[in-house]
């Protein structure tokens, strides 16, 4: 199980206003959890440490009480609020690329680029250049760059933020059909936003965790 325990973060070696203030929190195994909480709230940086690309100034970020970067990279998919795709390549080359990256070989690279493709539905577009497609289109990409790991937690930062609503639907029915056994976390700042999907919600305010609990109790709050 992926566990945070009393995470300190501030940017700047530490010396600016601490943006996660001791969160304890573990990922729901086999469960969607809504990250909520408003712009500023340390959504993406708490999404950082779980996945090994920040370090906290205290406490831990481990799966199944082990902490080294190595686990925490071959045990969590992250994929980041903006998708900044290599220049130039087709969206089957991107996510090839990622994968090879990510340390597979070339053939098994291609094989998971392809289906990871298939999984969100960009079969259509794959030999397109990256920069040729829709923002929309764009976010899947960074989902299937995310897939291709297969990992067993998947976390996405805002993987809806900006897309128009039909946009938002399409990628939401996509999210549907992920399997992640560790967990999938959606963040976001909007309460409405893909609330139906989740199994559980998590509430993040000024670096601290203001609620964690099953979507029914959550909604049972308002
Ligand atoms: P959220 O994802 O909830 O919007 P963030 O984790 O992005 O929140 O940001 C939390 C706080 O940390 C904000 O005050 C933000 O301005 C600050 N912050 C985020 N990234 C950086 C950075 N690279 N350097 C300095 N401050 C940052
Ligand atoms: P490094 O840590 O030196 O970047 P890695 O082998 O850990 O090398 O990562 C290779 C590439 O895969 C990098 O581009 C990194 O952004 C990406 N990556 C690593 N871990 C993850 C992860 N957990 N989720 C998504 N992408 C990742």
């Amino acid at each position: 199980m992926l566990e945070a325990r009393d995470l300190h973060f501030s940017y700047g070696r530490g010396r600016g206003t601490l943006v996660l203030a001791g969160v304890d929190w573990q990922v729901a195994p086999g469960a969607t959890t809504l990250l909520l909480g408003p712009n500023g709230a340390g959504k993406s940086t708490l999404l950082k440490l779980l996945s090994g690309f920040e370090r906290p100034q205290r406490g831990s970020v481990s799966v199944a009480g082990d902490a080294s970067r190595d686990t925490l990279h071959r045990e969590v998919a992250w994929m980041p609020q903006d998708v900044q795709p290599a220049r130039g390549l087709t969206v089957a080359e991107q996510v090839e690329y990622v994968a090879w990256l990510a340390g597979l070989d070339r053939a098994t690279a291609r094989r998971r680029a392809g289906d990871a493709i298939e999984a969100v539905d960009l079969v259509a577009k794959r030999d397109v250049r990256t920069d040729r497609i829709s923002g929309g289109q764009l976010r899947r990409v960074g989902l299937a760059q995310a897939l291709v790991r297969r990992a067993p937690v998947l976390l996405l930062d805002e993987p809806t933020a900006g897309l128009d609503p039909a946009q938002t639907l399409n990628f939401r029915s996509i999210l549907r059909d992920v399997e992640a056994p560790g967990g999938v976390v959606v963040s976001t700042h909007q309460v409405n936003d893909l609330e139906q999907d989740v199994d559980r919600v998590t509430v993040l305010a000024e670096g601290e965790l203001r609620f964690d609990g099953p979507v029914e109790e959550f909604r049972g709050l308002g």
